[in-house]
């Protein structure tokens, strides 16, 4: 108790979280992203967006790990990883090996990228390490596809978020039409499902709800009504630490 006095609020926060890990998975378009940064906003937790990680990898690949097969070469860029998300105003960026790739990585030659090396067992492998590692320090939020799952399956409140194809894929032209990118719509259609398949059917870590996740579908909801369904869930579950949210 003593100890705890000398603390400053956000230090008392951090030390009351530690090892509270909320994992939201959902595919592409689901809205995992936007609800799961404003949970750790509003929470004070940090935040990991697992999906950008796999971009980080298949950015090294692409742009600069280029000796030897696609496998080993998927593999190596994993390893030693140095990333981070950042929030800067209000904005949360990319940093990877110290340079701002936030914007590279929403790319969609990346995003295929990212869905091919994701499927390399080695690739998880290196990530599952580097996901832990984050989960452990204070309290995070980490979205991807297999944070329930495989990634922090004990974790005791986990969401899954999904809304029908068609809804997710106006939201990816919203998205990108809102950042000023030209895009050719059928072909981007084609790309969404065409990722979606892969990452549910691939054999390692494929995206499935877990069993105990709590499913949202998000098709008819704005950001602020997931945010309450998920809020008042996590008050249910640990509603000492985040009495104020
Ligand atoms: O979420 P986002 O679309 O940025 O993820 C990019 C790709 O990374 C996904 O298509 C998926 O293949 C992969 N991924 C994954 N496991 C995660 C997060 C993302 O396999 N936990």
């Amino acid at each position: 108790m003593g100890a705890e006095k000398g603390l400053g609020l956000k230090e008392k926060s951090s030390r009351k979280s530690a090892g509270i890990v909320i994992p939201i998975d959902g595919p592409a378009g689901s809205g995992k992203s936007t609800a799961a940064k404003r949970i750790a906003e509003r929470l004070d937790f940090d935040y990991l967006e697992s999906g950008a990680l796999y971009r980080a990898v298949g950015y090294r690949v692409l742009r600069k790990n280029q000796e030897g097969d696609f496998e080993n070469r998927a593999v190596d860029s994993a390893r030693d990883l140095r990333f981070e998300c950042r929030k800067e105003g209000s904005v949360w960026r990319n940093i990877l090996d110290g340079e701002d790739v936030t914007d590279a990585l929403r790319d969609e030659e990346i995003s295929d990228m990212a869905s091919r090396v994701s499927a390399i067992p080695g690739v998880r492998a290196a990530l599952l390490d580097f996901q832990r590692n984050f989960g452990r320090k204070r309290g995070a939020v980490i979205d991807g596809r297999d944070i329930g799952t495989v990634v922090f399956p004990e974790a005791r409140l986990k969401f899954f978020l999904d809304a029908d194809i068609e809804v997710r894929i106006q939201r990816r032209f919203a998205e990108l039409k809102a950042r000023g990118v030209s895009f050719d719509t059928d072909r981007l259609r084609e790309d969404l499902k065409r990722r979606d398949e892969r990452d549910r059917h691939r054999s390692s870590a494929p995206l499935r709800k877990a069993e105990d996740a709590v499913e949202i579908k998000t098709n008819n909801m704005g950001v602020d009504q997931v945010l309450e369904v998920m809020l008042e869930k996590l008050r249910l579950v640990y509603g000492e630490v985040i009495e104020d949210a």
